[in-house]
């Protein structure tokens, strides 16, 4: 039996699992409108490709990938395309976001696709498929599938060891991957081992935290099944053991260090939904159109339904039947979730769960006190860091502190405001500090980006200051040549010439004649000479000025 380890700290918040899980997944009758995000992944929105008026296909492909983390939108049915508009979203933000509308035709028509046979595929070919297929990480974080699945540059054996599958589901009330595990075992193996193809990985392990019974029988059975040498590992329920670096830690006992990914230690994590989509992209070359939702909390039918994206999220609070004392609504779990400040809005793909929520279910929190430093938050962080201290930082407006007591390794769980008996919402304080750090970021980024461009743009107009003054000496140097070339005596006086001029300019600039004595009979018979002189020169420029125009004008 294979060695479970611990990782530091974790809570054993209610679970409120059994409500969602007394019946099987329902399919959503289609809606009368669909609102598709263009961006429902990390990284840049897909470009739209689609206009107004448009008819579309099931599956057909409405918005273009657009950058390297970024990943394509397709329409979840066959209809019209009524609107492509700012739309509200659901997003900490508030903002709204670039949507298109859809408006079913009841047919559900399919674009044309077929199976991938991935055996006999490219990975590069199979991961630019699974990026147009608009495949994410459904755990949370929406991160496209197609980047996790790179060969690896910094490790030893560019290659994978060990690809984990994500089946903890952790978080109080969520259940969506429990039911789909449950129901759809056999092809979440089948995605597991595509994934493990394009990794090529020498061992995978699947993760389930053992408060899932039914779950872990019916991979075990798709496993044996399969005849793959996969692994169903029953790890402790404990909160966060969702958390991919918390789960490679209970399976692998290897930590990642702070400030790294998985795979530089050569372990890659995929959740069992994601799993389960790039089975349905390759076996069946069907992109992203749906994926599980629980619906539960403060509602009278709990359960796990299969949703179109772009469903309003209103209508699945409809089918759960909310209690009238609810007064909020939830995406996500209790723990890392967002208060939605609407229900008018669409589901996307990292949207895993709804919970209606009441001050009975969910009493609202006492006003904070001031912290006692009791450590009580330290003991519970799963990320091993000194929440108190960062909160200090934070309140503080002391950033860089914060950033080297390691803010950015917080996965923003939530253990250590469950915990702390001043209840302080310390994950605000952490979601805040990091924003304006991000913000800091970008602000130094644009103004160092701005003073390149002030530096290039003086080093530019100095070089062409130099290049005219050097065509300027150079043309001028032609004229010489071309004078010497005309008449050679020119030549011989061009220094006494040079001379000349160089005097008359100091004398117009003011600058004082250097002797400026009465001149002796033999100084005045020299200037006599001089001014001979310069009679003579000047007869001679003026003949090579009337020679050189002659000859230009041939
Ligand atoms: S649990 Fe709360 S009161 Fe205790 S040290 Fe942490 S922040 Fe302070
Ligand atoms: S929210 Fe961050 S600091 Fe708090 S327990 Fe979780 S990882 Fe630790």
């Amino acid at each position: 039996m294979r060695t479970r380890y611990q990782f530091h700290g974790g809570i054993h918040p209610p679970g409120n699992k059994t409500q969602s899980t007394q019946c099987s997944i329902a399919r959503v009758p289609l809606p009368s409108r669909l609102v598709i995000p263009f961006r429902q992944h990390a990284g840049e929105s897909a470009k739209p490709l689609v206009r107004v008026g448009d008819q579309v296909l099931k599956g057909q492909l409405i918005g273009m990938p657009d950058g390297f983390v970024s990943s394509a939108v397709h329409a979840s049915t066959s209809g019209t395309i009524a609107a492509i508009d700012m739309q509200p979203i659901a997003h900490p933000s508030g903002m709204p976001d670039l949507c298109a509308t859809l408006i079913p035709d009841g047919k559900e028509e399919w674009f044309p696709h077929a199976a991938v046979d991935y055996l006999n595929s490219d990975p590069a070919e199979l991961r630019r498929y699974l990026r147009m297929s608009g495949v994410v990480g459904l755990g949370g974080a929406v991160f496209p599938c197609d980047l996790k699945l790179r060969p690896l540059r910094n490790h030893p054996n560019r290659n994978i060891c060990t690809l984990i599958l994500n089946g903890a589901e952790c978080e109080p009330y969520i259940t969506c991957d429990d039911m789909l595990m449950r129901e759809r075992a056999a092809e979440i193996v089948q995605g597991a081992e595509m994934l493990r193809f394009m990794l090529e990985a020498r061992e995978v392990l699947i993760g389930i935290e053992d408060n899932k019974p039914e779950a872990i029988a019916a991979l075990q059975q798709a496993v044996t099944d399969s005849g793959l040498p996969f692994e169903v590992v029953v790890v402790p329920t404990i909160y966060p053991s969702g958390s991919a670096k918390q789960l490679i830690r209970i399976l692998t006992g290897l930590e990642v260090p702070s400030g790294k990914l998985p795979t530089d230690i050569g372990v890659q994590c995929f959740n069992v939904a994601t799993t389960y989509s790039v089975y349905r992209a390759l076996a069946h070359g069907e992109p992203l159109l749906s994926r599980i939702v629980t619906v539960t909390g403060n509602v009278r039918h709990a359960q796990n339904f299969e949703v179109l994206l772009g469903t309003p999220v209103q209508e699945l609070i409809a089918l759960g039947e909310a209690l009238p004392d609810t007064n909020r609504y939830i995406m996500g779990g209790p723990m890392m979730g967002m208060e939605l400040a609407s229900t008018d809005v669409p589901l996307v793909k990292g949207g895993n769960c709804i919970i209606a929520a009441s001050d009975k279910l969910f009493p609202p929190a006492p006003p904070a006190l001031p912290c006692i430093r009791c450590t009580r938050c330290a003991q519970a962080c799963p990320a091993d860091l000194q929440p108190m201290d960062l909160y200090w930082f934070a309140q503080s407006r002391e950033f860089g502190k914060a950033q080297t007591f390691s803010l950015f390794d917080c996965i923003e769980c939530g253990t250590c405001s469950y915990v702390c008996p001043s209840h302080i919402p310390l994950v605000q304080y952490f979601q805040f500090a990091k924003s304006e750090i991000r913000a800091r970021e970008q602000d130094n980024l644009a103004a160092e980006h701005a003073r390149e461009r002030h530096e290039f743009r003086e080093y530019r107009f100095e070089r062409e200051k130099q290049e005219k003054a050097e065509k300027l000496a150079a043309k001028e140097q032609a004229v010489r040549q071309a004078q010497a070339a005309a008449n050679p005596g020119v030549a011989a006086v061009q220094p006494e010439i040079q001379a000349a001029i160089d005097r008359a300019r100091e004398q117009a600039a003011g600058v004082e004649p250097k002797n400026t004595g009465n001149p002796t009979p033999q100084q005045q018979a020299e200037i006599a000479e001089i001014e001979a002189q310069r009679e003579h020169i000047r007869d001679l420029a003026k003949s090579a000025v009337e020679h050189t125009n002659g000859h230009d004008k041939n």
